[in-house]
């Protein structure tokens, strides 16, 4: 039984009758890492995994949602004190407050859904959630709230009622996301422009450490104090420079001597990262999945050797890649853990699966989870 059906038959069960169903989709960054803060690029695209939800109004005040994934079943009403205490209708509950203080209408419903993003592996399965409920909202109650809001309410409601301080690019990826194409998005300007990703002969696999080192929050405040830092000196020669990103490589040298050396690694990762973006987006273009997975690997070293964010893991895992001529491979995310996206020839993948489940196993003790993805559609009425 699929997804839906076992959805439809719960809300059955649950509720009587049948609602309209809504999905969206978890996300993958191509390239891009560490370069949000920074006014840089990133480049996600929405993947075939996501949440699908069944809905109908119900004529009350109150919410009936049910997770099909957590066998559990919340009410809650639509006021501000009504927060619930699971943490996933938290998300729901967050998306129909946030859609009511952008003006739009809110009554009650019932809901069904599930999912198959794996949680908390660096797909955004809650930016899935968010959009799933804020597109669903949107088509139901007719708010005509834009797509760009739709993104916000998501990333609103994690600022707001989930505790977590995230940019906008999950939630964009997930209501944005079209099949066959990456979008490549300003974080400074929020200008974005979708490239072709169809790389045919060719699948996109992720390989999840299972790890999570500590130093995550930490490095993470400290990285972005260095590329001030970085960003500060530049602008004493350069007034344009708002960000490290809209710095040029050369005008990076003419501080080196004013910075401390770390601060320097830093900032050489940062404006190698932009230039990686823009070229990978001419390779796109071309359809030179050579070429973009060559940048990956770019910016794996780049991660690894001058920003400081990867992990033995990580490294080993990227490693064994190269080792196998997989086109392209670099760490997903914020680093110290999480995954690695990998570019691979359909006649290396299986190779290159097995040999990296056996090789990390002997070394950590464990199997790296294997999550194959395809650029898939976001938000949507099915
Ligand atoms: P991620 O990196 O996957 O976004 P988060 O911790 O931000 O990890 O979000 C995971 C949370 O999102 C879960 O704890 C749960 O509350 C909610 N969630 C995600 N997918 C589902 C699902 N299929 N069913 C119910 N809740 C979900
Ligand atoms: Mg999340």
């Amino acid at each position: 039984m699929d997804m839906k059906e076992k959805i439809q038959k719960k809300f059955e069960t649950l509720f009587g009758g049948e609602g309209d169903f809504f999905a969206s989709a978890g996300r993958i960054n191509l390239i891009g890492e560490h370069t949000d803060y920074n006014g840089g690029y990133v480049f996600p695209g929405a993947i075939d995994k996501g949440i699908v939800a069944e809905i109908k109004l119900n004529g009350t005040d109150k919410v009936h949602a049910y997770s099909l994934d957590y066998d559990e079943y919340v009410e809650f009403g639509l006021n501000e004190e009504d927060a619930p205490n699971q943490s996933w209708a938290k998300y729901i509950f967050g998306v129909c407050r946030e859609t009511e203080k952008r003006g739009g209408k809110v009554e009650g419903f019932n809901t069904a859904f599930a999912g198959d993003v794996p949680l908390g592996a660096g797909l955004s399965s809650s930016a899935a959630l968010e959009s799933t409920f804020a597109y669903a909202l949107n088509y139901l109650f007719n708010n005509g709230i834009d797509k760009f809001e739709l993104a916000k309410i998501g990333q609103s409601t994690e600022h707001n009622y989930c505790g977590v301080n995230c940019g906008i690019m999950d939630q964009f990826a997930s209501v944005f996301g079209r099949k066959g194409s990456l979008i490549r998005l300003n974080c400074k300007t929020l200008e974005y422009k979708y490239f072709p990703f169809d790389p045919k002969g060719y699948k996109l696999v992720l390989l999840d450490s299972c790890v999570k080192h500590e130093l995550a929050s930490s490095a993470y405040n400290k990285r972005r104090k260095s590329c001030e830092n970085a960003a500060l000196a530049i602008r004493k020669n350069h007034p344009e420079v708002e960000f490290l990103s809209d710095a040029k490589r050369v005008w990076l040298d003419e501080v080196r001597n004013n910075i401390s050396g770390e601060d320097f690694l830093r900032a050489e990762y940062v404006i190698g990262e932009v230039q990686r973006v823009l070229d990978v987006s001419d390779a796109l273009e071309r359809g030179d999945y050579d070429t973009v997975g060559e940048l990956m690997y770019q910016t794996h070293f780049g991660l690894s050797r001058l920003y400081e964010v990867s992990c033995e893991e990580l490294d080993f895992l990227n490693k064994i890649a190269r080792q196998c001529d997989v086109t392209g491979s670099r760490v997903m995310g914020g680093g110290f853990g999480g995954c690695t996206i990998n570019l691979v020839k359909d006649e290396l993948y299986d190779k290159f699966i097995s040999i990296a489940i056996e090789k990390f196993s002997v070394k950590f003790g464990h199997e790296p989870k294997v999550y194959d993805v395809v650029i898939s559609d976001g938000a949507r009425k099915l």
